[in-house]
């Protein structure tokens, strides 16, 4: 038992150290208790009492924020909730350095896929302090949603939105300054309990983190081009294609690689029984423009409902274009003016080819485009360059 010592040394000295960071903090209050979270969560996480802050200080200001891509930058702090079956709900979390997170191996969502994700912005207010988030209710309602379909319990929208907020003010350091991008947070939310049998897990963790972000395709903003994938399809009827699953993403990665080997940005599936119509790009919803009219595919439980998609489809109705929400072909697509894709992440990429059979169709881009007009609508809204008559923004100060 060599060890044995050093490693009580060490647990001795981590004690002290936040039983004098709970003194300092508190006053002495006499709770004796430093951190909400369940005493059987204390070891699994970075807390924050026994945190080194020496390195806060330097970091956001080392960062090269003309070239954010899509990359992880890790940020400072994640919040973190808990949900057990006996608690049968979310109670309350907290924030924790940004680190790793302990994981039984039984795990429902290592073992089974019982996860979700959602992706958020926040960009830095114009003009004074505070920051902005876009239609964060909508997040929180989405991942109840899709909590519903995969089992699981979720967090309220209050506590969502209150733990996304916790996210960014923590790491307001790092959101881009205005202009170069934004601070982009990601609500995971997993059966992390462990289960053998098929089963719901016996635990759930909410779980908040955020990487400031540019652009998401390498293209940066210049028009991107697809190719339309008849092979392999993201999404069936019936299956879990409308909602945020993690259990969506891996089975298509081959796909997107191939198609990046070959040249192109990303793929476009079609749906899986006709092979006909067209469902959406990896992680972003697709557009086309004829004229003054706009289609995008209805969602039907194949396709993810985009946030994004819902602003954009209102904001386009506003300026008197037609949208319709309906079964889009690639014929259809062939003979499209336009072509545009949605989502959080990309905001809206115009899409300069879609390959169709080794065919490649070319689309208009560029100034005086739809997607152009669209984009900036909505990236004005979103970054507070213009007025939010819809009540979309949520400052977060
Ligand atoms: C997240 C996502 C979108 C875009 O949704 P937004 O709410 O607009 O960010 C579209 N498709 C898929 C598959 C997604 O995962």
């Amino acid at each position: 038992m060599r060890s044995a010592l050093p490693l009580s040394a060490r647990s001795f000295n981590r004690l002290l150290s936040s039983a004098v960071n709970v003194v300092q903090a508190g006053g002495g209050g006499g709770s004796g208790c430093s951190s909400l979270l369940p005493r059987r969560w204390a070891s699994s996480l970075p807390q924050l009492d026994s945190v080194d802050r020496s390195d806060e200080e330097s970091g956001g200001e080392m960062i090269d924020w003309d070239n954010l891509g899509f990359g992880l930058i890790p940020t400072d702090y994640m919040y973190v909730m808990r949900c057990s079956v006996e608690d049968g709900a979310f109670t309350r979390g907290e924030l924790s350095r940004y680190g790793n997170i302990e994981l039984s191996p039984s795990s429902g969502v290592l073992n089974y896929g019982q996860g979700l994700f959602e992706g958020m912005k926040a960009y830095r207010r114009v003009g004074r302090a505070g920051y902005t988030l876009f239609r964060p209710e909508e997040n929180a309602r989405r991942m109840q949603h899709g909590a519903d379909r995969m089992c699981m319990p979720a967090p309220s929208v209050d506590q969502f939105v209150d733990a996304v907020k916790h996210t960014v003010l923590a790491n307001a350091r790092w959101v881009p300054p205005q202009g170069k991008g934004a601070l982009y947070i990601r609500p995971l939310l997993i059966g992390s309990g462990p289960i053998l049998g098929l089963a719901p897990a016996p635990e759930y963790t909410f779980l908040v983190y955020a990487a400031p972000v540019g652009n998401y395709f390498k293209e940066g903003l210049a028009p991107i081009n697809l190719v339309v994938e008849d092979g392999v399809h993201r999404a069936m009827p019936g299956g879990t294609g409308g909602v945020k699953t993690i259990t969506n993403y891996a089975p298509v990665i081959k796909a997107q690689m191939d198609a990046k080997s070959k040249g192109f940005t990303d793929v476009l599936y079609l749906d899986a029984i006709h092979k006909r119509y067209l469902e959406e790009v990896s992680s972003c919803n697709v557009f086309i423009v004829k004229g003054r009219v706009i289609a995008t595919p209805a969602t039907r439980g194949t396709i993810l409902p985009g946030i994004t998609r819902k602003s954009i489809i209102e904001l386009a109705t506003d300026r008197g274009y037609k949208v319709e929400e309906r079964p889009v072909t690639v014929d259809d697509l062939i003979d499209a003016d336009e072509v545009f894709c949605t989502g959080t992440a990309v905001v809206v990429a115009p899409v300069a080819t879609v390959t169709v059979e080794g065919q490649r169709y070319s689309f208009r881009t560029g100034p005086d485009t739809v997607s152009q007009e669209l984009y900036t609508t909505l990236t004005s809204i979103q970054m507070g360059l213009a007025e939010d008559s819809k009540g979309w923004t949520v400052a977060v100060d």
